[in-house]
């Protein structure tokens, strides 16, 4: 495209300007952290508990979550905080088929044949600011990259929830309940005995997933997924 010839392209999260479109100074992707290692086997987390084996963090065993199995590409951290704010408020939407890529990679576990993958819908005024639903963005990338039905309006937002920016954990869990969320009509039937992906681009408390998964759970999903681009490791209550 014209416009993309004459701007520079600039890096994704801190907008030096780089060679590539779509790419990351050398600096951020130094800084970037990729999930890997051992791994809360519902939520995801990073265990630093040492322990061998499938096993469960200390949290889910405690209190298990609404949705069967989290995943993330990339820890919630210093870079990865600025690429998704560049993401979601910059504009700089040139790296969403990057994100993917390091989504399905993440998500290999839950991206089975057959998977519906619903993205975290939009507060209508937001997406009116925004002009655009990262989480919707996400999810058409990995519908492309992986072949899977990508469904982005079965997911509504029935009520408004104030913005959870500069909210602490506590008070985000109690701004978001399942009431928020509905599926629409139409689409029930879809759902029903189907496993389902949900795509957002990051998971903190994970009181928006919960909230979507007992609404998905009613509706008859059968296995029901968490796949973000990032999640918060240590501090669950590291603000947006
Ligand atoms: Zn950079
Ligand atoms: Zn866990």
């Amino acid at each position: 495209m014209l416009v993309h010839a004459l701007l520079p392209a600039r890096c994704l999260a801190c907008g030096r300007v780089v060679d590539e479109q779509g790419s990351l100074c050398e600096v951020c992707w130094k800084g970037l952290r990729f999930i890997g290692g051992d791994l809360c086997r519902i939520c995801g987390r990073p265990r630093e508990d040492g322990r061998p084996g499938d096993l469960a963090c200390a949290e889910c065993a405690d209190e298990p979550p609404a949705y069967d199995i989290a995943r993330a590409a990339l820890v919630y951290g210093t870079v990865g905080r600025s690429l998704i704010l560049s993401f979601k408020h910059g504009g700089r939407i040139a790296g969403a088929s990057t994100f993917a890529r390091w989504m399905v990679d993440a998500g290999r576990p839950m991206l089975t044949d057959g998977s519906l993958l619903l993205p975290v819908p939009a507060h209508r005024w937001r997406l009116f600011a925004r002009g655009f639903n990262q989480a919707a963005l996400l999810a058409g990338h990995v519908a492309r990259q992986t072949g899977l039905v990508c469904l982005p309006d079965t997911l509504r937002r029935v009520r408004r929830t104030v913005s959870q920016q500069g909210l602490g954990s506590r008070e985000r869990r109690a701004n978001v309940t399942p009431g928020a969320f509905a599926v629409a009509g139409r689409d029930a039937h879809a759902i029903a005995d189907r496993p389902v992906v949900l795509i957002d681009d990051v998971l903190t408390t994970g009181s928006t997933v919960n909230a979507c998964s007992v609404i998905l759970r009613r509706a008859g999903a059968c296995r029901i997924g968490v796949l973000t681009l990032a999640r918060v490791a240590q501090d669950e209550t590291q603000p947006i």
